[in-house]
């Protein structure tokens, strides 16, 4: 028995939070864990941005819908789904996710949480649990399930590392130089490629 699971940002969908500063033209908020190491830190600093420009959530989700996924990524999901049951394992936030869940179909995600006044302004921010892309593939692999996992970044390593595959794909160069023992991939035909021959299973094209 085998799942799929992926990353969202950068292998499905573009980078939101770059993607929403560039949209609404918010500099401030193109800041990201390069510019700011500490997470909490950055993510208190998006949030007091975001009520600055008094954006609430439903005008978030509005410019996060015009995104859409990336090219072929609808067609990939699909054919991931034909084959597999596919969990995402995403460090985003639900409310920031769905809008774009919505147009792949709803395949079941794995992330955090924001949280809101009533006004729609978020307040917080909830990390459903640590390392919990890891945990996931972990637990799968206590319900006896093999996994096979592609993602692009740091914040994906320990998943791959933990799958019976792991799959970089459209990744830096810098972390393909600094984990060269995953197969690299920079398109959906060279993804599926490497998720068939990490299969046990006969899958077709
Ligand atoms: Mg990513």
């Amino acid at each position: 028995m085998e799942i799929v699971c992926l990353d969202l940002e950068g292998v499905l969908v573009p980078e939101i939070w770059i993607n929403f500063a560039k949209k609404t033209g918010i500099k401030a908020l193109e800041a990201t864990t390069r510019d700011i190491p500490d997470y909490d830190v950055l993510m208190k600093q998006r949030l007091a941005i975001l009520r600055e420009h008094n954006l609430g959530l439903p005008d978030i989700q509005a410019v996060i819908a015009e995104m859409g996924p990336l090219e072929g990524a609808f067609e990939f999901v699909a054919w991931v789904r034909e084959h597999f049951q596919l969990i995402i394992l995403s460090d985003t936030f639900y409310e920031f996710a769905d809008p774009l869940m919505k147009q792949l179909n709803r395949p079941t995600i794995f992330c955090h949480k924001l949280e809101t006044d009533e006004k729609g302004m978020i307040t917080n921010y909830v990390l459903r649990q640590p390392d919990q892309k890891r945990a996931a593939v972990q637990a799968l692999h206590g319900l006896n399930y093999r996994v096979i996992a592609a993602g692009d970044s740091y914040n994906d390593i320990a998943m791959l590392g933990e799958a019976n595959k792991g799959i970089l794909f459209d990744a830096p160069d810098n972390v393909i130089r600094e984990f060269p023992h995953f197969p690299v991939t920079k398109t959906y035909e060279a993804l599926k490629t490497e998720i068939i021959s990490g299969s046990l299973r006969n899958i077709p094209r």
